[in-house]
């Protein structure tokens, strides 16, 4: 008699909360810290009713929720996707809680979506979505509260319209309100690279920890060819890696002798994808998971990486630019296989490290230069990498667990001491 498996979960907020309750078990977190980190703290649904261009009333779904504020204001990013759902954005929210806390920002977690499909969308349309879903959560963000950020198909664009809008309900500027702004309004210097490059700290910590050395002449893949991915892409590059494929939402390209990702960069920008570039093949989106290469970067969504493809996966380093590409089940299987899995909460956090330092600019008024930048950026994410290296040794886990282990601890002794009122 066969018996049949039970299919993998892959809701992401029954993974987020199955990954916390295995890190709860770990380390034996008190269950009434386990049953509040359990529950986003607000959840805000929103109507956006606007305009289109055809002068027809459309109405879009939005959510903003704020995980924890144990640590402080909640900070993380707003997403417009089809597929935007409320589990997605308080899964979201909830490992926003853990990055902040991983890499000792003082943030709790927060995330925000509409359910809309931006390419098909002109920039109008686009421009009115997002300030209309800005006065409608404006009641519960703010710099002293919870303070939105790019993601998934939001830019700097979009952020300059929150900042506007945010500010035009005040009756003054507000550019603490958002990060990820454009430079002339208040935006930081490298926080467009920055998610990428601290991804790519933790990719160079890693490549030591193996015993690589240096990154020269390692192969590299990455799927998604966004900010994340397509910075990840050049950055590496850089850094002397021969980057053999990348992937969008519309497939995938190869080149076994590395592709030259400038040029990659300019063929997106002229043609919206990267497939068709020349000097390469085409490449199944799936395939760019299961290439022999040593570093593979997911940098699009989430549960990519699953049970039915973790035993295929040849890369020695998994660094997650994205977040949630990692299935629980997934996860044990690479552990097994001895891969090392840089995990998103630590991986991804160079994002909101330097949006961290742009509210802190914006806050004082005061700005820094790209080096100042950077160099502080690399000091945090090679501090955090080293602590979750430390408890991934001493606990002898895989490093999402140890990552977790750091940031749950870190959020439990903020919640004990400010203690549950009433
Ligand atoms: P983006 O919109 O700039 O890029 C997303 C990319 O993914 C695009 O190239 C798109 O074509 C591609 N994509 C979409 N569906 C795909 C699919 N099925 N297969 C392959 N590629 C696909 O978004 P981003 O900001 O680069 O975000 C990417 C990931 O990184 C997300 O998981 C996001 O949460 C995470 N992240 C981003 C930041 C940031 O600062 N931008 C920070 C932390 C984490």
């Amino acid at each position: 008699m066969t018996v049949a498996t039970k299919a993998e979960n892959l809701n992401p907020w029954q993974v987020a909360l199955s990954q916390l309750d295995r890190v709860a078990k770990k380390m034996n977190l008190d269950p009434n810290v386990l049953e509040v980190l359990s529950h986003p703290k607000r959840e805000l649904h929103v109507s956006i009713p606007i305009r289109m261009d055809d002068g027809k009333i459309k109405t879009f779904k939005g959510y903003r929720v704020q995980h924890n504020l144990g640590r402080g204001p909640a900070k993380g990013g707003i997403r417009y996707h089809p597929d935007v759902s409320i589990d997605e954005v308080k899964a979201l929210a909830m490992w926003m809680t853990w990055k902040c806390a991983v890499v000792g920002i003082p943030y709790g977690g927060a995330k925000g979506g509409v359910i809309c499909n931006p390419k098909e969308l002109s920039q109008g349309e686009l421009e009115r979505i997002t300030r209309r879903f800005t006065s409608e959560i404006s009641v519960i963000i703010g710099p002293e509260k919870d303070i939105p950020a790019p993601d998934v198909y939001t830019n700097p664009q979009t952020m300059a319209w929150i900042m506007d809008t945010y500010s035009m309900i005040k009756g003054y500027s507000v550019p603490g309100v958002v990060t990820g702004k454009p430079i002339e309004i208040g935006g930081s210097y490298g926080r467009n690279e920055a998610t990428a490059r601290g991804c790519m700290f933790t990719i160079q910590k890693a490549a030591e920890e193996l015993g690589w050395g240096c990154l020269k002449g390692k192969t590299v893949a990455v799927q998604g060819f966004g900010n994340a991915g397509s910075i990840a892409a050049r950055l590496l590059e850089g850094e002397g890696c021969k980057v053999v494929a990348v992937t969008d939402s519309k497939g995938g390209i190869y080149n076994e002798a590395g592709l030259d990702i400038k040029s990659v960069i300019k063929h997106k920008e002229e043609t919206g994808s990267v497939t068709g570039f020349k000097n390469s093949k085409p490449m199944p989106n799936e395939e760019v998971l299961t290439l022999a290469v040593d570093v593979l970067v997911p940098a699009a969504l989430e549960n990519v990486i699953t049970r039915e493809n973790a035993a295929k996966v040849k890369a020695k380093i998994v660094a997650e630019a994205a977040n949630g590409p990692t299935t629980p089940e997934a996860d044990d299987i690479l552990f097994k296989n001895g891969v090392m899995v840089i995990p998103d909460i630590l991986a991804n956090a160079g994002g909101v490290t330097v949006s961290y330092f742009e509210w802190v600019q914006d806050l004082q008024a005061h700005f820094w230069t790209e080096e100042e930048v950077n160099n502080r950026l690399k000091q945090i994410m090679y501090r955090s990498f080293a602590d979750v290296l430390n408890i991934h040794k001493e606990y002898k886990c895989d490093m999402r667990t140890a990552a977790y282990i750091l940031a749950v601890g870190r959020v439990a002794k903020a919640i004990n001491l400010r203690s549950i009122w009433p």
